[in-house]
């Protein structure tokens, strides 16, 4: 956690902007899981017309249509505060557009390549079909393993450069495309997974939070781990 204080900071990147399926329901699961360690937590909201604080712990960015996409990828590069956090050891969770800025560049509505902001080393461009559905994916092993599901909707397809690793692969759904779903390069995570990911996800919460925190204390099975199997029976 920073320094100058115990209080994990989690930030809400452009809730006005990046915020489609209940993305925003991550920054509450996390407070949640980090609450009930005995961490205390504090949740920013930025709005695309706020500076991006760079001294945050876990920066949080959902999905968008292409248009709001487009605006939340201008702004982020000219403001710098993302990149700053990144590259100072922040932790980032950037799900589906919010996912495909962060890289290096990502295709307009005509599919011509965008900057990112290049904090993961993925390009994203248009698929022919527009992926929709439930996924389910197994995690890579050296970040934990086990099966994730989410739901999917997004026209785009992403390609790993050589910096970035899967997050997972794909059993059904298409994520990057068709084989693997999600990167990581070091504290930076991306997916496709709506859900939200991380209420759906718990172990992916906790992956997160051990990546600012270290190792966290096992909880009792809740509600998000229930709701984790009857997505995983239903999508099977
Ligand atoms: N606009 C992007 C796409 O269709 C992202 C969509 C989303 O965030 N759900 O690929």
């Amino acid at each position: 956690m920073s320094d100058t204080s115990s209080v994990l900071r989690i930030v809400w990147i452009y809730p006005d902007l990046l915020s489609t399926y209940g993305d925003q329901g991550n920054a509450l699961i996390l407070r949640r899981r980090a609450e009930q360690r005995g961490i205390r937590t504090e949740i920013v909201h930025v709005h695309s017309s706020d500076p991006v604080p760079a001294e945050g712990d876990v920066y949080l960015l959902g999905g968008g249509e292409d248009r709001p996409q487009i605006l939340a990828a201008n702004r982020l590069r000219a403001d710098g505060g993302l990149k700053r956090a990144a590259e100072r050891g922040a932790a980032v969770l950037a799900v589906c557009a919010g996912y495909q800025i962060i890289g290096e560049t990502y295709g307009d509505d005509d599919d011509n390549p965008l900057p990112g902001v290049g904090i993961l080393d993925i390009r994203s461009g248009r698929g022919e079909s527009r992926a929709v559905g439930e996924i389910v994916a197994d995690v890579a092993p050296e970040l934990g393993g086990g099966r994730i599901t989410g739901f999917e909707n997004h026209q785009g397809r992403t390609r790993l450069g050589r910096g970035a690793t899967p997050l997972s692969r794909t059993l059904t759904g298409i994520g990057n495309d068709g084989q693997t779903e999600g990167a990581y390069q070091g504290q930076v995570l991306g997916t496709y997974l709506h859900g939200p990911a991380l209420p759906r996800n718990p172990q992916l919460a906790d992956l997160l939070l051990r990546l600012r925190v270290g190792e966290l204390a096992p909880l009792p099975p809740s509600w998000g781990e229930t709701l984790h199997e009857e997505r995983l029976a239903a999508a099977l």
